[in-house]
């Protein structure tokens, strides 16, 4: 039923004591927001047992976080009514709270903690929440520990390495990996023997009354002063949603991920990178039904540490395909975001030959420029470009492929490379359901030449960094359908014949 969780996700901050003898144990919920597969819920329970007191998880969101849209809040606040609907099936007290102005929540976590036996946090590398982090344990009273439950490999693991390359973190993963995989978060933590009854002191209640979710996501969301727009996407959010898709996916699409990955239309890809992105499912559970259903032998490796993408899973080729996403290229991001010092999301942050050849040729000229406005109103020459703007802008999300095209072509119209960088990031981090994330960091310095290599011919404007265009793409992809979708009727015809 519970998990105990390993050492090496554990990590704790200021050494403020334990108060055995306080109300509760207190989960802080703010990245692994779910109800299994949780490593800091596993934490918490293990500490409720440890101290025989009740538990009570504490799940905010704010609403002034950077990007803080109708979008982003209904994602989380779907998830929420899951959550709330889990624990209180379990007879746990939980208590969802969503800021009404920003600010409002301010002494929110402090007036819990002065009554819990200690915190537990989520660990989590990225966006405004390290710094949200660190404040919260100069601040505690009492012992606060930050869980990691981003992935299968611990990422303090490595913290003291970023890797350069993802064969050279795969080659670290399958060195290490193995164990690893076989030690599990609890899939059903919910049902441990832990004393029930914690209660939300009536003071606290008072000033910050819990979010009803009787009310529904929407008007939860309208009650809050975040911007309208970007407005709630078609994909709901939440625990139940993510998993129904899991499964689809698992059923129906793995097996030939190797090969339709790619496709725009009947695309394989899971869709799940924004439940992954909120926390309502976890990379592990995702890696574990795919080790499962594949039958994987969790012994020992398949093949040698070589840093080689295929082979060491010993699974069929579709399974093999997304573990080499889910697990390599999706920790990379967080490797990277929690080994690097300062900031890793800026056109500085990139490898010294991208950036050595990008600024060589930021004098080059730009035959076409655009403003940042232009590019979020999809009022490109690129129809293709524009229809996947306009995907993101609507749906929230964006396809893989497309989305290196997508950035790519951005470092043409802007003015300067790093400028190109930080629209990027502005675009992508405003508009997508999976933004602000370690992941975010991977695509886009990887489209300005993180973890790949210089390629020849050296070009205008991109000198060496991977060339990729529209033209290209309307050879390789059948897009045809997709610009039906996603291209208004007035667009321009393409400046390249579709294929077919
Ligand atoms: C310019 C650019 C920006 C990107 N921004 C984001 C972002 O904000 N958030 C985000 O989660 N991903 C981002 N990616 C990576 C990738 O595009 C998405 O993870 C993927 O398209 C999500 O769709 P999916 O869940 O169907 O992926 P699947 O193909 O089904 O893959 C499963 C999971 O593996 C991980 N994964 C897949 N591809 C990558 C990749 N290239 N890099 C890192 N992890 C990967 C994701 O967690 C994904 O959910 C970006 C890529 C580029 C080129």
């Amino acid at each position: 039923m519970t998990a105990r969780c390993p050492h090496e996700r554990i990590l704790t901050g200021a050494r403020a004591a334990v108060r055995a003898d306080a109300d509760y144990v207190l989960y802080w919920m703010t990245s692994a927001r779910r109800t299994a597969w949780n490593w800091s819920l596993d934490r918490a329970v293990e500490w409720c047992v440890e101290l025989n007191r009740p538990l009570l998880v504490f799940e905010p969101l704010r609403a002034g976080y950077p990007w803080a849209c109708a979008r982003h809040s209904a994602f989380v606040v779907d998830g929420m009514l899951d959550n709330a609907a889990a624990f209180r099936t379990a007879g746990i007290a939980y208590y969802p709270y969503v800021e009404p102005t920003h600010g409002a929540g301010r002494g929110l976590l402090e007036a819990l903690a002065a009554h819990a036996c200690v915190v537990v946090a989520d660990d989590y590398p990225h966006f405004f929440l390290p710094r949200m982090l660190e404040a919260a344990e100069a601040r505690s009273g009492v012992r606060m520990e930050r869980v990691d439950s981003n992935g299968v490999h611990p990422m303090r693991a490595t913290s003291d390495r970023a890797f350069a390359t993802a064969a050279s973190f795969r080659r670290e993963l399958q060195r290490t990996l193995w164990p690893r995989l076989r030690s599990r978060p609890s899939s059903e933590p919910l049902a441990a023997s832990v004393a029930r009854g914690a209660v939300v002191p009536g003071h606290v209640l008072a000033r910050w009354p819990a979010a009803d979710p009787r009310r529904g996501a929407d008007a939860i969301v309208a009650t809050t002063d975040v911007p309208e727009t970007p407005a709630r996407a078609s994909m709901r959010g939440g625990r139940v949603a993510g998993l129904a898709r899991l499964d689809a996916f698992v059923s129906t699409d793995l097996v030939r991920y190797d090969t339709d990955r790619n496709e725009v239309d009947g695309s394989a890809a899971s869709g799940l990178s924004p439940y992954l992105h909120f926390g309502h499912i976890a990379g592990a559970e995702v890696v574990a039904r795919v080790l499962d259903t594949n039958a994987v032998d969790l012994r020992a490796p398949a093949a040698p540490a070589t840093g080689s993408r295929a082979g060491w899973w010993s699974a069929p080729p579709g399974a093999e395909a997304f573990l080499d996403q889910v697990v390599t290229w999706r920790e990379l991001g967080f490797n990277r975001c929690v080994a690097s010092e300062g900031r890793n999301d800026t056109f500085e942050s990139l490898p010294d030959w991208a950036r050595a050849t990008l600024e060589r040729h930021a004098v080059d000229e730009r035959p076409v420029r655009y403003e940042l406005g232009d590019l979020e109103r999809s009022a490109t020459d690129d129809p293709l470009w524009n229809a996947a703007q306009r995907q993101l802008a609507t749906e929230g999300v964006m396809h893989n492929y497309l989305r290196m095209l997508w950035a790519k072509r951005i470092l043409e119209w802007a003015p300067h490379p790093a400028t190109a960088v930080e629209w990027a990031f502005e675009l992508n981090d405003r508009y997508a359901l999976d933004g602000r994330d370690p992941n975010s960091v991977t695509g886009i310095t990887w489209a300005f030449g993180r973890y790949d290599r210089p390629w020849g011919p050296e070009r205008p404007i991109f000198g060496t960094i991977r060339y990729m265009s529209s033209a290209n793409t309307y050879r390789k992809l059948d897009v045809r359908e997709y610009l039906r979708r996603y291209g208004p009727p007035v667009d321009p015809l393409p400046l390249f014949a579709p294929r077919g």
